[in-house]
Order: structure tokens, then C-alpha cells, then sequence
């Protein structure tokens, strides 16, 4: 079997967190006679200072050419205010692709490390299994806002993004959802704030309808402010929760509390549901750039590596991958070896090197 992949390292963190995915991604094609091309670009802020531009057509080429893309991560404070003429798309490496690839299924499970239990602010029995998978809608919504921008109104200055899902948008990504859901425990909240907000009325409505041709999963709507604390204080009772893009990014930076470090999620971003077989998709670690601690050889690169484990399962339709990995991570951490963001001195590369001596026992 032959697979390309598309690796794009961004800024900050983002190049040395890829690097360790590559080397796992590697490692496990080599064992299974995968022959794996890896195919290099820049991204976001790398991209802008060689082009210019935060996304090249090259990159977005070679990214329909392959079979996944995996990301370090992108944006940094010399970038994070530049304003390119044109939509959101344009002002975001990683959004331009979303939106040209339309990976519109975005995957993030936060789940409890059995290791790492007294690493995080729970007290005991909280959330000791709690295995959550978040699903964000990608490519649509506020953070997509077609009528954006800053103007004046009675002589105060406005910021203004217009947020709006169709019935399809919501439609396809709810389908997505339900169909995981089945792959799980086969229970689905959807969080909304329909009591205030018009888009989330409808996205309320064309869920729950697409809700009916699944019977066989429990759902429930609720609201986002409600279910932000319902997952803190109750972790246990939720399987599939999903959200728009915007809830979706804010949901999965808090659920990383259950593994207790931001640094240990990861993240599919898919173009098709992934019932019927490979699709393409995005893999990248849920975190940003981390420009606070670039360049020490510090980050945790675990959210990346479980991100190879999830290509290997959703676009080379090789699942049994992805527990390999998770259960070296889990050795490796029972082993006590733990980076600094979970309060260890473990480098990246120990982190990495222990990692891939456990896969290849
Ligand atoms: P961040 O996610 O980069 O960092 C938040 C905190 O988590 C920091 O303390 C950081 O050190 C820590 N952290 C994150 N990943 C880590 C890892 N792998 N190992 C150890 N610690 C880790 O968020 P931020 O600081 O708000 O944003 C920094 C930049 O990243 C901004 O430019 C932002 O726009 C961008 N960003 C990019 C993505 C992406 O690439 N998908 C996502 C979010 C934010
Ligand atoms: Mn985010």
C-alpha cells in the first residue's frame, strides 16, 4: 500500500511537534509495508514570511494530492494581526484549507490518562474514565463569517461577523455525528444557545430532525452555557457531544483538562463521514503554536502523535494503529516519564524515543 501524506509544520511549536508525529508515522509504515511519502510545505506565518501569503496554491495542490495532511500548528503574535484582504480564509493557513478541502467533521476526544489522574483538578472519582469526543463543525459559522469586518455607528466603532449555517451545513456534520456515536456508546448532546440566538435555532431544529433516522442513539439538546458545566461536573455521562465551530473550539480546550495538559489532544478534521471507509483529513494536535515555549524542545508532543494514530485510522482505514499508540503512550506515562506541561522534565524527543521503544516491543 502506498500512502502520501502532506506535512505542514506552521510556526512556533508546530515544526518540532510534526517532526515527532513523522517519526512515528514512519516507524509504523515501515513495520506494515506501508510505503509512505511525505511531501513538505509551509503553513500560516511560515508561509507569509517566504510568500507572503498564509497559504500557497502549491500547498493547497499538494494537499488535494494526498490522502492526509498532518499539521504542527500555526499563528504567533507577528502574525496573529495581519489582515489580508478577502474572506476568513484568507487571514488563516490552516482555515484556508478547511474551507477549500471543506473538512468540515472536526474530531477531538479528551479522555482521562490513568497516569496522569493526579495531574488534573479533579478530585478523585470524577473523571477517572471520562472519554469524551468532541466534534467542532469546521467550516462554516461565526468564525466563517461572510459579513465581517469594522465600521462606524453613531460614531463608535463596530466589530461585527455575521454568523450563519445553512440547513445543509448542519445537516452533514450532524450525520457525522451520529454515525460516530454509533461507533461508541451511542449517546450524542448537541450544545446550542437556541434561546438567544436565531442560526442556533435552526441548527437546533435540523438536528434534531437528522436525530430521528438514528433511534438507536440517545440524544439530547442543551444548552452550551449549561453543557460547559455538565462537562466539568459530570464527565461520565457524556459520550459524543457536538458543537459549532466556535463552541466546538472553546468545548475541546476545556475537556483537555481531563487528560490534565492541553499538550496530550488530538484532532481529525474530516471532508466526508467516516462510516463507509478512508476519507481525506487533517490531523493535527488540538493546541495552538505554544510560542511561549518554541524552540526548547519542551512541547508535548503526544497530541500529535495520538493525530497520527487518528490518520492511520480515518484516511488509511488502518485502525489498529491508533490503540498501538494510545497504549504505548499510556506505558510510557506509566512509566513516570512525563513532559513539563504535566509537571515532568521529560524532553520531547525522551518523550518521543520512549514512545516509539514501546511500539516496537
Ligand atoms: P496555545 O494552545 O498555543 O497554548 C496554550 C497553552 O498551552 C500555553 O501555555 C502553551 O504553552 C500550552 N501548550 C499548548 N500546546 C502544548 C504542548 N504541545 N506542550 C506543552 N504545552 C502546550 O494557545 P495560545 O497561546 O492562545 O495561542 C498561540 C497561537 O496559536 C496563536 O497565534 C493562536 O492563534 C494559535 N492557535 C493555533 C491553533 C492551531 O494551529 N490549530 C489552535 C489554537 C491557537
Ligand atoms: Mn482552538
Amino acid at each position: 500500500m502506498r500512502k502520501q501524506i502532506l506535512a505542514l509544520g506552521g510556526d512556533g511549536i508546530g515544526p518540532e511537534i510534526l517532526g515527532h508525529g513523522l517519526r512515528i508515522a514512519q516507524f509504523l509504515a515501515d513495520r506494515s509495508g506501508i510505503e509512505l511519502d511525505v511531501l513538505h510545505g509551509l503553513l500560516h506565518g511560515a508561509s507569509w514570511d517566504a510568500h507572503g501569503i498564509f497559504c500557497t496554491d502549491e500547498v493547497l495542490e499538494n494537499a488535494r494530492a494526498s490522502d492526509a495532511i498532518l499539521v504542527g500548528a500555526v499563528g504567533g503574535p507577528k502574525w496573529d494581526d495581519i489582515r489580508v484582504p478577502g474572506g476568513a480564509e484568507r487571514q488563516d493557513g490552516l482555515m484556508y484549507l478547511r474551507h477549500h478541502l471543506q473538512t468540515y467533521l472536526g474530531l477531538r476526544p479528551a479522555r482521562a490518562w490513568k497516569p496522569l489522574l493526579n495531574k488534573t483538578p479533579f478530585r478523585a472519582g470524577t473523571a477517572d474514565s471520562a472519554d469524551v469526543l468532541i466534534l467542532r463543525e469546521m467550516c462554516g459559522g461565526a468564525m466563517f463569517a461572510t459579513m465581517r469586518g469594522q465600521r462606524e455607528v453613531n460614531g463608535l466603532r463596530q466589530g461585527y461577523d455575521l454568523t450563519a449555517y445553512d440547513e445543509a451545513e448542519v445537516a452533514r456534520f450532524a450525520h457525522g455525528g451520529f454515525q460516530l456515536a454509533r461507533q461508541r456508546r451511542k449517546k450524542l448532546v448537541s450544545c446550542d444557545k437556541s434561546n438567544v440566538m436565531e442560526s442556533y435555532k435552526l441548527w437546533r431544529e435540523v438536528i434534531t430532525e437528522v436525530s430521528r433516522a438514528y433511534p438507536d442513539v440517545t440524544f439530547e439538546n442543551m444548552f452550551a452555557d449549561n453543557c460547559a458545566y455538565q462537562l466539568m461536573m459530570r464527565p461520565h455521562d457524556f459520550d459524543v457531544v457536538i458543537g459549532c465551530n466556535q463552541l466546538g473550539d472553546i468545548l475541546s480546550d476545556m475537556t483537555a483538562v481531563y487528560a490534565g495538559s492541553l499538550g496530550m489532544l488530538p484532532s481529525a478534521c474530516l471532508s466526508a463521514n467516516p462510516d463507509k471507509g478512508p476519507v481525506f483529513g487533517m490531523y493535527e494536535s488540538t493546541s495552538g503554536s505554544a510560542p511561549d515555549i518554541a524552540g526548547q524542545g519542551i512541547a508535548n508532543p503526544v497530541g500529535t502523535i495520538l493525530s497520527v494514530g487518528m490518520m492511520f485510522t480515518y484516511s488509511f482505514g488502518l485502525p489498529l494503529f491508533e490503540a498501538q499508540i494510545e497504549s504505548a503512550v499510556e506505558d510510557v506515562l506509566q512509566s513516570g516519564l512525563v513532559p513539563p506541561d504535566l509537571g515532568g522534565t521529560a524532553t520531547s524527543e525522551a518523550m518521543t524515543d520512549a514512545i516509539l521503544e514501546r511500539l516496537a516491543e
